[in-house]
């Protein structure tokens, strides 16, 4: 790879910080498509994202640019996972709220209406969410069920006639107050089950308020919801969710974009932590010249470098079709902890000014707090690594 990440990298080796020669592993298209796509983040999001997160709102403009790159559906329509996994990592890089916010519109809502979705609501909806002109949202926590989400949840889905009428509250849900459709798990009063239906945010007795003062992913505008008897038709259950295990192929495929998103927080991290190093000087020095700075840097690209290394091997996976939910978790797990050890060092070697947004640092550390607690908080992935290797669930 060979485009600069952070403009103050540019005169250093490896300015894009791949020690791994990954281009190697892509096609030349594919490489192509990649450096220009990460132009294009670090331009266009990078320069303007401390402002939006400081002030905790979601930059629209930037809606038809993304979709001028037609990034929704990106695998389907641009080659190999690994390009996909890169390009997720690289929009992470420029700014996780705005990776978060595609995250959830591409790999939760999108996604489910591809793979669960009937042919008519296929035609019907997903013109519109490829090119960005109608946002989604997923809905899937409650107020007192998170972790414990699919033996407690308390949303239901009641069959009258024609419609089904929709009941409960949902919290955290990003894209809430801003997406046209809100993808609702709720469970069937007739058989119990827990299924997937789509809600039109302007249905009578739908209401999704901001929640406030949050201390990461600032420009997300997550949600809580209130589903207060909201009809809907028939047709808007999604005929592909008829137990809670339907929802396992998304929550895979959504827990490895959230370890993509975990790598390309510790590229951040190194990218700004490398460039303040080298431009600060202390003890007559640039901080980049003392030993004990280095090996906090050798330790950041360390981490990021293996973390990268196991999402390399993910994707292969992804390519023969061999993806479980147990290397998904693996991954999630085992990258957002190395990010939080990344992003850590990164905060401190930039001093009191790893306190400060107009740093970025402080962004990029308090972000990752978000990635570690959400798809399954870093202990839920370890629960189910640990059933996997030892053939016991230790959940309750
Ligand atoms: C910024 C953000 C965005 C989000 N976006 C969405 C979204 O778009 N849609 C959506 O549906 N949800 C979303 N979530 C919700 C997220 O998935 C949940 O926060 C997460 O699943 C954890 O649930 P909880 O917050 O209720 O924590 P809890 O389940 O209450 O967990 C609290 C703590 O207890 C630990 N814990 C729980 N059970 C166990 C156990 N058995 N053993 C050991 N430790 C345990 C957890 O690991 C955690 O440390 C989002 C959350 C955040 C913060």
């Amino acid at each position: 790879m060979s485009t600069a990440l952070h403009p103050d990298t540019l005169a250093l080796p490896y300015p894009d910080a791949d020690l791994l020669f990954l281009d190697d592993l892509l096609t030349p298209e594919e490489s192509e498509r990649l450096h220009f796509l990460r132009g294009f983040f670090q331009d266009t999001i990078r320069p303007i994202a401390v402002d939006y997160w400081n002030r905790a709102e979601f930059p629209f403009h930037l809606l038809p640019l993304l979709a001028e790159h037609s990034l929704v559906g990106h695998g389907l329509r641009h080659g190999s996972h690994l390009l996909t996994g890169l390009v997720q990592m690289e929009l992470t890089r420029a700014d996780t709220s705005v990776g978060t916010f595609f995250g959830v519109h591409n790999e939760l809502f999108t996604a489910a209406i591809q793979a669960l979705g009937s042919a008519a609501q296929r035609a019907e909806l997903l013109p519109d969410l490829l090119a960005l002109r109608k946002l989604g949202a997923f809905a899937l926590t409650e107020p007192d069920s998170g972790s414990d989400i699919s033996r407690s949840m308390s949303t239901t889905a009641t069959r009258d006639g024609d419609e089904w009428i929709i009941d409960g509250a949902k919290r955290w849900i990003g894209n809430g107050t801003i997406a046209d459709y809100v993808l609702v798990w709720a469970r069937d009063t007739a058989d119990q089950q827990i299924k997937g239906f789509i809600v039109e945010t302007d249905r009578p007795g739908f209401s999704a308020t901001t929640i406030e003062n949050k201390i990461a992913l600032r420009i997300v505008q997550n949600a809580d919801i209130t589903l207060d008897r909201v009809r809907i038709p028939a047709t808007n259950w999604l005929p592909g969710t008829t137990t809670f295990r339907d929802t396992n192929i998304l929550l895979r495929n959504s827990r490895i974009w959230v370890a993509w998103q975990a790598v390309g927080q510790q590229f951040a991290a190194f990218d700004v932590a490398r460039a303040y190093v080298a431009e600060r000087t202390q003890f007559g020095k640039p901080l980049a010249s003392f030993q004990l700075v280095q090996e906090q840097l050798a330790r950041m690209i360390g981490n990021a470098t293996l973390s990268l290394s196991l999402m390399v091997q993910m994707a292969r996976l992804q390519e023969t079709d061999r993806l479980t939910m147990d290397q998904a978790a693996l991954a999630k797990a085992s990258c957002s902890v190395q990010m939080r050890d990344t992003v850590g060092i990164g905060r401190s070697l930039l001093g009191g000014n790893g306190i400060s947004t107009d740093y970025e640092m402080a962004k990029i550390f308090a972000d990752a707090e978000a990635i570690y607690s959400y798809e399954g908080t870093y202990e839920v992935n370890c629960l189910i690594v640990g059933r996997a290797v030892t053939g016991i669930a230790a959940f309750s």
